[in-house]
């Protein structure tokens, strides 16, 4: 089976999850869409954020609000197209009130990740901000993003990079610097294997 094909049924496996039961109401009430993830079924590079906002939960799309415009220009200045890379979410579905994800919820989505962490097989993750970075590699909920940038980690055999959220960049503009820096490695890589 082709990966996209594998892709497209995920998706709908996805649409029709109902485990957690907060998500599921707001979603049908709201009409919010399931936001599986966008982006190259052959990325070398994946990008995990938290969750769908609401922009994400009305578009069926990660990371297309100003955090994602953002994320976009940061790509760019790696020198990946948005298009080149995958983009999903810890969890697929929006929490409301922008709340965080509880570990519940992101233990019930986490199938489908690892399916598609499985699936597109990229040899990079970068993970955006501390929600992400602590549900992806197991880390108690209160970990800081501070004591996880600056070094490689290693999920499933893939290296992974955690650096500060798109939003927080919204706020405090000059960490942008960091984020550059924390992409390094895999900027230097992926040239490499060019
Ligand atoms: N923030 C995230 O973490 N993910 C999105 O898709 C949008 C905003």
């Amino acid at each position: 089976m082709q990966k996209s094909e594998a892709l497209q049924i995920l998706e709908q496996k996805i649409a029709r999850c109902s485990l957690c039961d907060e998500l599921t109401e707001w979603r049908e009430k709201s009409d919010w869409k399931t936001v599986p993830g966008v982006g190259n079924p052959n990325a070398d590079v994946m990008i995990i954020g938290e969750a769908p906002g609401k922009n994400e939960a009305e578009q069926g799309e990660p990371f297309v609000g100003k955090a994602g415009n953002l994320l976009t220009k940061i790509l760019e200045s790696a020198g990946w197209g948005r298009e080149q890379v995958f983009i999903a979410n810890i969890l697929k579905c929006r929490p409301p009130g922008n709340r965080d994800p509880l570990k519940e919820e992101a233990d019930n989505c986490r199938k489908f990740l690892d399916m598609q962490i499985k699936c597109i097989d990229p040899s990079w993750i970068l993970c955006f901000g501390r929600i992400s970075s602590v549900f992806l590699l197991g880390h108690e909920p209160g970990t800081t993003i501070g004591s996880l940038r600056g070094e490689t980690h290693v999920y499933q055999g893939r290296n992974v990079i955690c650096t500060y959220h798109p939003s927080y960049l919204l706020r405090q503009p000059s960490a942008k610097a960091d984020v550059w820096n924390d992409l390094q490695p895999a900027v230097f890589a992926l040239q490499s294997k060019k």
